[in-house]
């Protein structure tokens, strides 16, 4: 067990830095709520607790259980709580009468927003812009301050993806859906491309049908996929979301892993099914009943090849047809990249990039409790979530998993069983 009484005499130094406070280190935070003994602080850039503002969209809902929350996997018992939430809110009995166990995103995120604002741990308004190891401590610098820690939990999410031949182009009216709600574009007879067959092309396309930013001329939705593919929420394939899957994960051969993510994609990034249908519903009502006007193509099996802007303020894309190999070309003059996000490495680490021992794609080595492989001493950790989609599977980018993951953080922060995340096996011999 690791003694953090030897801290009492280092007073600035934190045992735990954490770098960003999204729904992943905010999990972390709950947890380390009931061990007030530790020295915790979690920096982020915003002004206040906010979860991917840009994309709540109107009707966007969850797609995983409100009881994959924060903390309840592992400490049902917590104050921080989904089902805490609803009781101190008063709507507990009304939850139940609404039968749901998928709530929207919105909701979600006051639930988070209330954690976060009762939380001491958390500043917020602090973008960390260098950490270093300076005398056996890493040390984070912001615009404001200087804060020594003995381990960090690097938590500052992904970065939206934008392929290469749209990055030259990005600007007013070709951008990432990220910043969709901030923008909140004039689409009046506008041709709009929508680029990207998942969830968030999906709410992108119903919303611009709906005349969200006004009414469209033209709407086309482009996806590389061969059709518009539901989400697999199936029993067997949410096993995959599960402790034990991730265990039997971890333990095969590196070689085989990215294939094997690959190859379950639509566990965690098809189109939620409840929500196809209602895009159906809507087109088959505006085609055969409403008969109105709005234009919509759908593009399935094509992927983006090659953009350019031409004359008139208008993109011409060029896209390539997954069977044929044949060459199209569309044109619009708003280009909504729904194209999803990547890990980088974050360019904070930049002092202690040749202390990390990243793997041929630059990606973390990590442990199977989430700490970086680096060439420091054994008692400085650095842990990462959201980092290890190519070590521990398809679970690690989502919710499913964010409260088994700060426990096995902390149990091995804290050399600890604090939190029993030992499970008995799944119903599937893996
Ligand atoms: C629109 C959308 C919906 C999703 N819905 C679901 C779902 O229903 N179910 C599910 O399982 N998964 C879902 N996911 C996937 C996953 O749960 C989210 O991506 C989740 O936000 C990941 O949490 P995170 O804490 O790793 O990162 P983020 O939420 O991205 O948080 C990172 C935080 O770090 C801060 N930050 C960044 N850089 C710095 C810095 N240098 N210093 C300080 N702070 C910094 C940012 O301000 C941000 O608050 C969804 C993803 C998206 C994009």
């Amino acid at each position: 067990m690791m003694n953090f009484t030897h801290y009492q005499d280092e007073n600035a130094h934190l045992d735990l830095a954490g770098l960003g406070s999204g729904p992943f280190n905010l999990s972390l935070a709950a947890l380390l709520d009931s061990l007030p003994e530790l020295k915790i602080r979690f920096f982020d850039k915003k002004p206040a607790f906010g979860w991917h503002p840009g994309l709540m969209l109107p009707g966007a809902h969850m797609q995983t259980s409100c009881l994959k929350d924060l903390v309840t996997a592992v400490q049902p018992t917590s104050r921080w709580s989904f089902l805490s939430f609803l009781v101190e809110k008063g709507r507990f009995y009304s939850f139940l009468a609404t039968e749901k166990m998928v709530i929207s995103r919105s909701e979600f995120v006051e639930y988070m927003s209330w954690v976060a604002e009762n939380l001491e741990s958390l500043q917020f308004d602090s973008e960390i812009r260098e950490v270093s190891f300076e005398e056996g401590s890493f040390v984070l610098r912001s615009d404001k301050e200087k804060v020594k820690a003995h381990n960090l939990c690097l938590g500052t999410g992904k970065v939206p993806y934008i392929p290469d031949c749209a990055r030259a182009l990005v600007g007013q009216q070709c951008f990432h859906a990220s910043e969709l709600m901030s923008r909140q574009p004039d689409l009046r007879n506008r041709k709009v491309a929508i680029i990207g067959g998942g969830q968030t092309g999906a709410e992108v396309f119903l919303n611009c049908l709906r005349e969200q930013w006004g009414k469209a001329d033209q709407i086309q939705w482009i996806s590389r996929r061969a059709s518009f593919e539901p989400l697999d929420e199936s029993p067997f394939t949410n096993e995959y979301f599960t402790p034990d899957y991730v265990s039997r994960f971890l333990s095969l051969p590196e070689e085989k892993k990215d294939t094997i993510v690959e190859y379950q994609k639509l566990a965690s990034d098809g189109i939620t099914p409840a929500y196809l249908l209602e895009i159906y519903r809507e087109l088959y009502d505006r085609t055969y009943l409403s008969r109105s006007q709005v234009n919509w193509k759908l593009l399935p099996d094509r992927t983006l090849t090659a953009m350019s802007e031409s004359s008139g303020g208008f993109y011409d894309l060029k896209l390539t047809h997954a069977l044929s190999s044949e060459d199209e070309v569309l044109s619009a003059d708003i280009v909504i990249l729904c194209t999803g996000f990547q890990n980088i490495l974050p360019h904070y680490l930049e002092p202690i990039q040749s202390r990390l021992n990243l793997d041929e794609h630059r990606r973390f080595k990590l442990s199977s409790c989430f700490a970086v492989d680096w060439d420091g001493p054994d008692n400085r950790r650095i842990y990462a979530v959201n980092a290890g989609l190519h070590s521990h599977g398809i679970a690690e980018p989502q919710l499913s998993l964010t409260a088994w993951r700060s426990a096995s953080i902390i149990n091995d922060l804290t050399r600890r069983e604090i939190f029993s995340i030992r499970q008995p096996g799944s119903l599937i011999g893996w």
